[in-house]
């Protein structure tokens, strides 16, 4: 490459807050035919609001909020985040947890102490769980019959809920929404000019807000609901192995696994996300979206040069 082809592309990787981790990263880009967004924290701002609150078995909202918050106190997702300040706000006082798990892309588990949860909790330490309804299933709790139901109910919910339960009962769901990027439709109208046949959304949410997001976007070629870490990759594998050349763009622990199976990496930089930045090739520290299409033209056009 020329010299000056190379010191003009790092200065516009370094303007646009893109780190990479080696030219090869660049040259894999330039072959990209297929993205595949992440939706919470990637598409969306990842700066949650909450919605409405629905509680089961007489505990009040706030003090929901307090449980859940113990539980996600050790959790850097943003919906954690979201629900500890929260609970803050409220002036709560927040019991420790132990055997404290992160289950990616599902929630968290642990333990509290009967003393910390109230006079109803009379055993030495109640196991909790917070997270969605794939986590609960896959422990075996059984929603109340009445669930569905109550949360259509509650207005404003919000279309992504955590539950909460306490030693397999459930005790509440918390509504959270989370709103689109504002610059997300444009950039990308601008990628499938730039020639990327197929637009990918691979969510570990429900099927709801994946669809609200793909409609609010207009070009969403493919959702994926629901997904596991090892689903979001096995996702890209299915795609690679059909010819496709498969970019994915995530922020989360949950996003590392698919980061790692596409043809290139890009990875959301920031507070929270190590592990994806480690699994990326590429790491867009600034604004996330917006460097894209220029990020594109950039790779095709040193390959190019180099070549
Ligand atoms: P995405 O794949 O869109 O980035 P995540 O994988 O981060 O979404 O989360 C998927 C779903 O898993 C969330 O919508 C939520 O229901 C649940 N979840 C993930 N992390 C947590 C957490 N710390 N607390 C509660 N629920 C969680
Ligand atoms: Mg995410």
């Amino acid at each position: 490459a020329t010299p000056s082809a190379v010191m003009a592309a790092l200065a516009w990787l370094a303007r646009n807050g893109v780190v990479t981790k080696g030219s090869i990263a660049l040259e894999r880009l330039a072959k990209v035919d297929c993205i595949a967004f992440d939706k919470t924290g990637t598409l969306t701002r990842g700066e949650p609001a909450l919605g409405g609150i629905v509680t089961w078995g007489g505990l009040d909202e706030t003090e929901l909020l307090r449980i859940a918050a113990a539980a996600e106190k050790r959790s850097e997702h943003v919906l954690a985040r979201l629900i500890v300040r929260e609970a803050e706000g409220r002036m709560c006082v927040v019991p420790d947890i132990e055997e404290f798990e992160a289950h990616p892309g599902c929630g968290v588990t642990g333990a509290i102490r009967g003393s910390s949860l109230g006079p109803d909790y009379t055993q030495e330490s109640h196991r909790v769980v917070v997270g969605n309804r794939r986590l609960l299933e896959s422990m075996g709790i059984v929603l109340p019959e009445d669930f569905e139901q109550r949360l259509d109910e509650v207005e404003n919910l919000g279309p992504t809920q955590l539950l909460v339960t306490i030693d397999g009962q459930l005790v509440g769901a918390i509504g959270v929404r989370d709103t689109l990027r504002p610059e997300a439709r444009k950039v990308l109208a601008e990628l499938r000019a730039e020639g990327i046949e197929s637009f990918a959304l691979l969510t570990g949410d429900r099927a709801e807000p994946a669809q609200m997001v793909a409609d609010a976007l207009e070009g969403i070629d493919e959702i994926g609901s629901e997904l596991l870490p090892t689903d979001k990759a096995r996702w890209i594998e299915a795609q690679t192995k059909a010819g496709k050349k498969v970019a994915m763009i995530g922020d989360g622990i949950n996003d590392a696994p698919a980061l790692a199976s596409a043809t290139v990496g890009l990875a959301l930089g920031g507070v929270g996300s190590d592990v994806a930045a480690e699994a990326g090739d590429l790491v867009l520290m600034g604004d996330p979206l917006t460097p894209l299409p220029g990020l594109l033209r950039l790779s095709r056009q040193l390959v190019r040069v180099i070549s």
